[in-house]
């Protein structure tokens, strides 16, 4: 068994300071036509001009074949809604032309029925927060990661008031298509049902070929301030589970168009809501604002959207312990839990695992995560289908 210096588990975007810890300086607009040494390593280059008076001005396109054109006169495409799947497509084929993700992706490998249930998977990602060398101003330092990534070969995707990043630190290979989906302005981590709607709507145009799963970490496990949203062509565990009839559901409330249900089964632990867009955005706002005033969870929640079922959205509400979002795990080191790990997929920024990780693991996770029956609002709530806010609301 190898020793294991880092003490820290990151599953979100690493923090920035973190992240310029390992980067050199200078600015993006500064930078000397394409610094990165992946590019010119690999022979080919996003263009002559690719960095110099390059803007977040987004060039519009009608196909996603045009993608690679506008990039060469702006860092962003804009997209509509017809064309995202393709663009995301042309985004990733782009990225591994330039060699984008460099080492960040070499060496990853998957283990799945890992752990006491063996219900879980182990992502290694061994080298996930390798940053490239490339010089980075005093400027792009105080600028946030976010608004404008300090990877000069970074091209990304207009789409509606969101810029579709692919996630420079990937928990997954390219064919996993992870990517970062930004808000367009400097707003912090925030639930809206218009936002839900828009992820919503996202994950039915950009899984046209192949489903995609979204996540959000809000503020556990997440070190952004920026609000974001993220996505991959991961199948979780817990789908897997779901999808198989093998996760014990308790249902809390039915309608016409739609049905939330409970689950607390061992790792696994949530609020499932399921149904149509409306449904869905509805009673995440009712759950979201309970799970904001209670004291066990203060605002802390994670969200996932997995791959919708018979047209429904299919809504995971993970509500965490507001003291204990960062839990240690024994033989490991403290764990930044998010979403996608509560999913059922564990990101590891190594290439091994301690041999009691699986033990320690779960018992971290009971810890940071609130048990539905934990909360003592939930049965009431839902016992409330013509609540006052919903009819406000349908009525708005
Ligand atoms: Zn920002």
């Amino acid at each position: 068994m190898k020793k294991h210096g880092v003490k820290t588990m990151q599953v979100g975007w690493p923090s920035r300071a973190a992240l310029l810890e390992r980067v050199d300086a200078g600015a993006r607009q500064q930078l000397p036509a394409v610094a990165t040494s992946t590019a010119a390593a690999t022979g080919t280059s996003p263009g002559p001009s690719a960095i110099d008076g390059l803007t977040l001005q987004p060039v519009a396109l009608d196909r996603a074949s045009d993608c690679r054109r506008a990039w060469q006169r702006s860092l962003l495409a804009r997209v509509p809604d017809s064309q995202l799947a393709a663009a995301v497509d042309v985004m990733f084929a782009y990225h591994g032309d330039v060699n984008f993700f460099g080492e960040r992706t070499s060496g990853m490998r998957r283990v799945s029925g890992y752990g006491p249930q063996r219900n879980l998977d182990i992502q290694f990602a061994p080298h996930r927060n390798k940053v490239p060398l490339v010089e980075i101003s005093d400027q792009a330092k105080k600028e946030c990661a976010l608004c404008r990534p300090p990877f000069p070969d970074e091209r990304g995707l207009s789409w509606r008031d969101y810029v579709v990043w692919p996630n420079a630190f990937p928990y997954l290979p390219q064919s996993g298509q992870h990517v970062v989906i930004t808000a367009d302005k400097h707003i912090g981590q925030r639930f809206t049902p218009q936002i839900l709607g828009d992820m919503i709507d996202y994950q039915r145009h950009a899984g046209q070929q192949a489903p995609v799963t979204l996540h959000y970490n809000g503020i556990a496990g997440n070190s952004q301030f920026h609000l974001h949203w993220q996505a991959s062509r991961e199948k979780l565990p817990l789908q897997r589970l779901l999808d198989a009839g093998e996760l014990p559901l308790e249902r809390l409330h039915s309608a016409a168009n739609g049905r939330i249900e409970s689950y607390e089964h061992g790792y696994y632990n949530g609020i499932l809501v399921t149904g149509d867009r409306c449904y869905v955005t509805r009673w995440a706002q009712l759950l979201v604002e309970r799970l904001d005033s209670d004291p066990l969870t203060r605002g802390a929640y994670n969200l996932l959207l997995l791959h919708p079922a018979d047209g429904q959205a299919r809504l995971v509400v993970i509500p965490r312990r507001a003291d204990e979002l960062k839990p240690e795990v024994a033989s490991f080191g403290k764990v930044g839990f998010g979403a996608f790990n509560l999913g059922g997929t564990v990101v590891v920024p190594r290439d091994e695992v301690p041999d009691n990780f699986g033990d320690d693991y779960l018992a971290a996770a009971a810890r940071t995560v609130v048990r539905p029956s934990e909360l003592s609002w939930l049965r009431e709530l839902m016992q409330q289908p013509t609540h006052p806010m919903l009819r406000a609301r349908a009525s708005a």
